[in-house]
């Protein structure tokens, strides 16, 4: 799990990446049958470039989750059962190449009916040896952030893109994701959450199919397969760089002010 979260900093990305919001705006928009399209012609005409972007991304981190509340109504609360036919259908996975190198296949760990669901790269050493995901020191981190949000890992919902440890804790390759993306893409309809936290540069430029840098992309808001989704630092990143540890707790903070638009609060105060 490389988990490298290399800074990029010219214009090209920033437009790109708000060229992102911008779409994923105009997608939810068109999903929910409002004038997704007319509302672009319409800013093409009336305002500037540079003025458009920015009104699109306030625009977007609201309605996108306006409209993911509206997307999701009432729960099935089938998130247990849907877990366990699909970890069932999983088996002993021998679908990709990571399969002979694991010691366990890492599922997903917490609450299956979950609100909030964090999705990671891939299990690394310690979590291929005990099986559940975030557990190493990055785990650890990453479970006094969701502490810090006023939730506990068993309140939220924790995986990864891969099921299985890359060796040597290389990235995942294009083949790998492939076979094991489906997986999550099914485990996130049983849970059906109204939120996900992208945890690092490939979880996010994975699920958004986005290749601007984690710096530019965290702290908006996007959306996978209708989900609203954040984008923050991988918790090993925030180890090797605890100054950035503040940019990961305003996105966390954002979460919170989102869900607690759509009345979803966690179950204990957030810290300060
Ligand atoms: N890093 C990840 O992305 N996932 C884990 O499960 C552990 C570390």
């Amino acid at each position: 799990m490389a988990a490298d979260d290399g800074a990029g900093n010219d214009a090209a990305e920033a437009v790109r990446a708000l060229v992102g919001q911008l779409r994923t705006h105009l997608e939810m928009r068109a999903r929910s049958g409002l004038q997704g399209v007319g509302m672009a012609k319409t800013a093409r005409r009336e305002a500037p470039a540079e003025a458009r972007a920015a009104a699109s991304v306030a625009a977007s981190a609201i309605d996108l989750l306006d409209e993911g509340a509206d997307a999701a109504p009432e729960k099935a609360r089938t998130g247990k059962s849907g877990l366990q036919v699909l970890r069932d259908e999983i088996g002993d996975c021998q679908r990709c190449k990571l399969a002979p190198s694991r010691q366990n296949l890492v599922y997903g760990v917490g609450n299956p009916d979950a609100d909030l669901v964090f999705v990671g790269e891939a299990p690394g050493a310690d979590e291929d040896a005990q099986g559940e995901p975030f557990v190493g020191k990055a785990g650890q981190l990453l479970t006094k952030m969701i502490e810090a949000m006023g939730y506990s890992r068993a309140d939220v919902y924790i995986c990864n893109v891969l099921k299985c440890r890359p060796p040597g804790n290389r990235n995942p390759e294009p083949d790998e994701v492939a076979s094991c993306e489906p997986f999550l893409k099914r485990q996130l309809a049983a849970i059906r959450p109204r939120m996900i936290v992208a945890l690092g540069k490939f979880a996010a430029q994975c699920l958004l199919r986005d290749d601007t840098p984690i710096t530019r992309l965290r702290g908006g808001f996007r959306s996978y397969e209708g989900i609203p989704l954040m984008p923050t630092l991988h918790p090993a990143y925030l180890l090797r760089d605890p100054s950035k540890k503040k940019l990961a707790w305003e996105d966390l903070k954002a979460v919170n002010a989102a869900l607690a638009r759509v009345g979803i609060h966690p179950p204990r105060p957030p810290a300060g």
